[in-house]
């Protein structure tokens, strides 16, 4: 999608700091971290939302969420809160889908 900014990503085009990648998935250090670990995990396919992962099969929601695992393993954390926001209303900013690992610090909830 051309005008997609993690699409961009995918392709090269935007600098980012790349902690893990497969075949189908990337993971990046969030540019406006909001704990010591943020990092997204995008599929490297152009999805709008975590749902449409899911509804894309073939285990690409497994695959997001092992790599998630494994970003939270790399940096030394048991536990890290894992959020697919999904719409506006919800802070959904960029409509290609992407987990956000977060952790490294105590996580309250409700998250506010
Ligand atoms: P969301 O608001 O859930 O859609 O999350 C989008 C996330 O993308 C935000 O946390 C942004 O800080 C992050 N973001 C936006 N542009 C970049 C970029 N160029 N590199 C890394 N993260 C980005």
């Amino acid at each position: 999608m051309p005008d997609c900014l993690f699409c961009k990503i995918v392709a090269g085009d935007l600098p980012t700091d790349r902690v893990l990648e497969s075949e189908r998935t990337i993971a990046f250090r969030d540019i406006s971290p909001q704990a010591p670990v943020h990092v997204l995990v995008i599929p490297r396919q152009h999805l709008p939302d975590v749902a449409a992962v899911a509804q894309a099969g073939d285990g690409l929601l497994d695959e997001l969420v092992a790599q998630a695992r494994q970003v939270a393993a790399d940096a030394g954390i048991a536990d890290y809160r894992l959020v697919f926001n999904t719409g506006a209303g919800a802070g959904q900013s960029v409509w290609h889908a992407h987990a956000h690992v977060l952790g490294g610090r105590p996580m309250t909830w409700p998250p506010g």
